[in-house]
């Protein structure tokens, strides 16, 4: 029998040294339950175990892969309804959004089931007469996977999905914030028979638990999802050779020009800046509007603004929830009063709201006349907060759009192609949306981005096998028939 709130450990579901609570942030007089922490001397059983089970994985065939991964995928999507109102209630996003995050979730693994198969590599002859080579790409090993609590299963599904699929053993730290979905994940996939400490739940601080993960000699290698300064002890950390990849933080614009249908450009900057509320690592926080069409775009992004339902997570017709938690709801009311202070012009919204239930719920906040030199214009704010900065062409646009240290996501809108094409080659973001919110993007493709946003190889698609996997050159000598 597994005991829903604990580690799972070596094959084992274990208690931890001490529990955390975890509480829902649409009403925190709801407690979800007390969830295990655990010691250095339990991570370290989980790191051994994943030691030996990786090499029987290793051994296992494709098929065997394939069948496990295809059955955590059709389970999780299959089941997206019930994990998908649990993760609203510990996240605090809208019921709809939860369930579509683990809809996508279960589809990581069918799409890495179907990976594992697609099995034909690269040969060459040598330079030298009757050899031939092959090569081959082989698990990197034992993979420590640190993921955050925005999207508590997405994350970590993109990352254990591809981990498994190429042969690796997992240790999978999640975000403290969000326990419930990393337990209800670890359940499905400990069904599946994979050999003991395979794939290990090792919940903790990141400080502690977390950190130690990282200096670990026995990890091959870590991908990590979560903010920036986090990820740069990360690197300067990890044991020496161990291979790392960072999906971090960014500070996302969305152009709207001055040949726009603006009615599309508000729909974009509403999705792009409050969906979630706000906390995405794709959000455009910062809106960049063609002086010629600004007034009204402004009046009409009041306007939805204004129009956004918020209210609990699982309250029907709910459209934002709230924040996930105290600390982010007062660094949020805080860069509001920033941006006071800058001289930016709030239109609307960045105040606490009382609701029936006592829970972290701000009204979205619209600022206006912000320059893209203002601290809210430069640093993560990872709220439901937008700065529109008014410009006067295309070319300022496009400069105020690459004038930051990050580049995850960028987006216009545009009726005109040569603006769309010109916006496309030169946005430096690793992904750019036309006439798109910049949030939103499939599982089959490559995610990243550049600057301060990511280290390290892409993640999803086929391009994660150039983090999950190692490659091997052979040479074969054929010898003389005779
Ligand atoms: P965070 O504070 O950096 O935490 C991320 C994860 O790292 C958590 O599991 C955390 O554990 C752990 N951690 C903290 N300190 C650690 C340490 N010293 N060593 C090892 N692990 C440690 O980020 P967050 O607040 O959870 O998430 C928000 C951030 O994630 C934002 O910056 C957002 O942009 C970013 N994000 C990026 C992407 C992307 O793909 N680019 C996607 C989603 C989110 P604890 O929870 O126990 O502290
Ligand atoms: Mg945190």
């Amino acid at each position: 029998m597994t005991t829903p709130n604990h580690n799972f450990i070596a094959g084992n579901w274990i208690a931890g040294e001490s529990e955390i609570e975890n509480r829902n942030p649409s009403d925190t007089s709801d407690l979800i339950g007390m969830y295990a922490q655990a010691n250095v001397a339990q991570l370290d059983n989980a790191i051994d175990a994943a030691c030996d089970a990786q090499k029987l994985w290793q051994k296992v065939g494709i098929e065997a892969r394939y069948n496990s991964l295809m059955a955590i995928g059709q389970e999780m999507i299959a089941r997206s309804g019930e994990l998908g109102e649990l993760l609203s209630r510990e996240e605090g996003k809208p019921r709809a959004e939860g369930v579509g995050e683990v809809y996508r979730a279960g589809q990581f693994f069918t799409y890495y089931a179907a990976e594992t198969l697609r099995q034909i590599g690269d040969t060459a002859d040598s330079t030298r007469p009757n050899i031939e080579i092959d090569v081959r790409r082989e698990p990197v090993g034992v993979v420590a996977i640190i993921s955050p609590w925005n999207f508590p299963i997405a994350t970590a599904s993109w990352k254990i999905a591809p981990a498994l699929a190429f042969g690796n053993a997992v240790i999978w730290k999640p975000a403290n914030v969000t326990p419930a979905s990393a337990v209800a994940f670890a359940e499905i996939i400990q069904r599946q028979s994979l050999p003991a400490g395979l794939f290990n739940l090792v919940m903790g601080s990141g400080s502690s638990i977390g950190q130690r993960l990282v200096e670990s000699s026995q990890v091959d290698a870590i991908s990590f999802t979560g903010s920036v300064p986090v990820g740069r002890g990360i690197v300067s950390t990890a044991d020496s050779f161990t291979k790392v990849q960072l999906e971090m933080g960014s500070k996302n614009a969305l152009v709207v020009m001055d040949d726009a249908d603006i009615d599309l450009g508000v729909s974009c900057a509403l999705n792009g800046a409050f969906g979630g509320s706000g906390q995405k690592c794709t959000a455009s926080s910062r809106l960049v509007v063609h002086s010629d069409v600004h007034d009204e775009f402004v009046e009409k992004l009041v306007a939805g603004t204004k129009a956004f339902k918020v209210g609990h997570a699982l309250e029907e017709g709910t459209q934002l929830g709230p924040v996930v938690s105290d600390d982010q709801l007062q660094s949020n009311l805080d860069y509001i009063k920033l941006g006071q202070k800058e001289g930016a012009e709030l239109l609307f919204g960045g105040i606490r709201l009382d609701m029936p239930t006592e829970g972290y719920y701000m009204a979205p906040a619209v600022f206006a006349n912000t320059t893209n030199d203002m601290q809210i214009n430069r640093e993560e704010m990872f709220g439901p907060i937008a700065s529109v900065i008014k410009v006067g062409s295309y070319d300022e646009a496009l400069a105020t759009v690459n004038d930051t240290r990050f580049g995850l996501t960028s987006g216009i809108v545009t009726r005109s192609l040569s603006r769309a094409s010109h916006f496309r080659r030169n946005a430096k973001t690793g992904c750019v949306m036309i006439n798109l919110p910049t949030a939103g993007t499939d599982y089959h493709v490559p995610f990243g981005g550049r600057g301060d946003s990511s280290y390290g190889p892409r993640e999803q698609g086929s391009y994660a096998k150039e983090f999950y996997t190692t490659v091997k050159t052979a040479y074969i000598s054929c010898g003389e028939v005779g």
